[in-house]
């Protein structure tokens, strides 16, 4: 999962994108509203867009109006000062899909961000079912016939792309974009590595991650 956010308070931002990396999300960080327009013109990979109203440079607001413009239908979570109901209905009539008011849990945020990308996934719990595989996103844990598989942070990431697109293709560089963030240097050939290691953990009975040559990487559809 790739997060976005955008928030000039960098103690926040800190404990935002420590508790979100945690949780195995890939996250970015930018710091005025001007920068979060540009990112998000040029970058279409996030999942998910964490927006401070009070932002330098260009309100908050002006960012979600200008997105929403350009069509973008990216779930918008928005971070609101406490007293001001007068943003937060903005917000939301702007096409945010949720808001917290400062100050707020970290833990209550991340409940909140797996509701937001489960609703964009069309999912309607956090539990992914894939034959005899279980992921459960909450958790970040996956089973296979109720055996516990003990998968790296981004092992972990790679198996929730593959699962929320099972039966369909998935590029190498669409992974790179799913799983790393900014700056981050991760080759073509590093993801096949990752998908080597995935695969050595969770291929058994009909769990197959398939090559397809020169294109990517498919988790094949099991029959119901
Ligand atoms: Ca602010």
């Amino acid at each position: 999962m790739r997060i976005l956010i955008a928030e000039d308070d960098q103690v926040l931002a800190d404990g935002l994108l420590r508790t979100l990396r945690n949780s195995g999300a890939a996250v970015d960080h930018v710091a005025s509203g001007s920068e979060a327009d540009a990112a998000l013109m040029t970058h279409t990979e996030f999942d998910l867009l964490i927006l401070d109203l009070g932002l330098p440079r260009m309100h908050g607001l002006e960012v979600l109006k200008k997105l929403r413009g350009r069509g973008s239908a990216l779930p918008v979570l928005i971070l609101t000062a406490a007293d001001s109901v007068e943003d937060r209905v903005q917000g939301l009539d702007f096409g945010a899909d949720d808001y917290m008011a400062k100050p707020f849990s970290l833990q209550e945020l991340e409940a909140r961000v797996r509701a937001l990308t489960r609703r964009k996934a069309g999912a309607t719990s956090s539990v992914i079912r894939h034959g005899p595989l279980v992921y459960d996103q909450a958790g970040r844990v996956a089973t296979i016939d109720g055996k516990m598989v003990e998968l790296s942070a981004r092992e972990l990431g790679l198996l929730e792309v593959l699962l929320q697109r099972a039966g369909r293709l998935v590029s190498k560089e669409q992974l790179v974009e799913r799983l790393c963030e900014w700056g981050e240097e991760v080759s073509l050939n590093a993801i096949e590595v990752y998908v080597h290691r995935l695969r050595k953990k969770i291929e058994r009975g009909p769990i197959r991650i398939a090559t397809v040559r020169g294109l990517g990487y498919c988790l094949e559809k099991i029959p119901a």
